[in-house]
């Protein structure tokens, strides 16, 4: 009993140091997956965290990260599509009980072109009670 009580929390330190490996040190949502700063979460569990944006542009408007530090996109490898895939399988789920019952809208900005800001992939969740914007002005033609 004692012995397993000791693997549990051996097993539970090994753990802590590989969620430390798999973060960014200066990363500002990797501080927030530390509780170093502090978010108002909508959801979490092992591999995600949900919060809500400090900036908001639409009614309901929130970020669902990853807790493992990919700074984007781009840089995601095939180990990262499970919890990509969770993440897309979330949204609709946390969308509704945030408010967006009919409908929201994700986006990933990525990169120079995809004017990423914070460096650690995330997911926009946006909508209300309203059709939001369209999506980018079209050019005049
Ligand atoms: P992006 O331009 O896609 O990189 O978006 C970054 C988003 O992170 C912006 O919408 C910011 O408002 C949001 N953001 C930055 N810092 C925080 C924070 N401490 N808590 C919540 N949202 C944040
Ligand atoms: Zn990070």
């Amino acid at each position: 009993m004692a012995a397993n009580r000791r693997l549990g929390t051996a097993k539970q330190a090994a753990l802590n140091r590989f969620r430390k490996r798999m973060q960014d040190a200066s990363c500002i949502f990797c501080r927030i997956v530390r509780g170093e700063i502090p978010c108002s979460k909508v959801y979490e569990d092992e591999q995600v965290l949900a919060f809500l944006d400090i900036h908001p542009i639409a009614p309901v408007h929130f970020l669902l990260i990853p807790k493992e530090h990919v700074p984007t996109l781009s840089e995601a490898r095939a180990v990262h599509e499970a919890v990509l895939g969770k993440m897309m399988g979330l949204a609709p789920r946390l969308a509704r009980e945030q408010g967006a019952d009919d409908g929201f809208r994700l986006i990933v900005n990525t990169g120079r072109v995809g004017r990423q800001e914070v460096l650690h992939v995330h997911m926009h969740v946006l909508g209300g009670k309203e059709p939001l914007g369209s999506m980018l002005p079209r050019p005049k033609t």
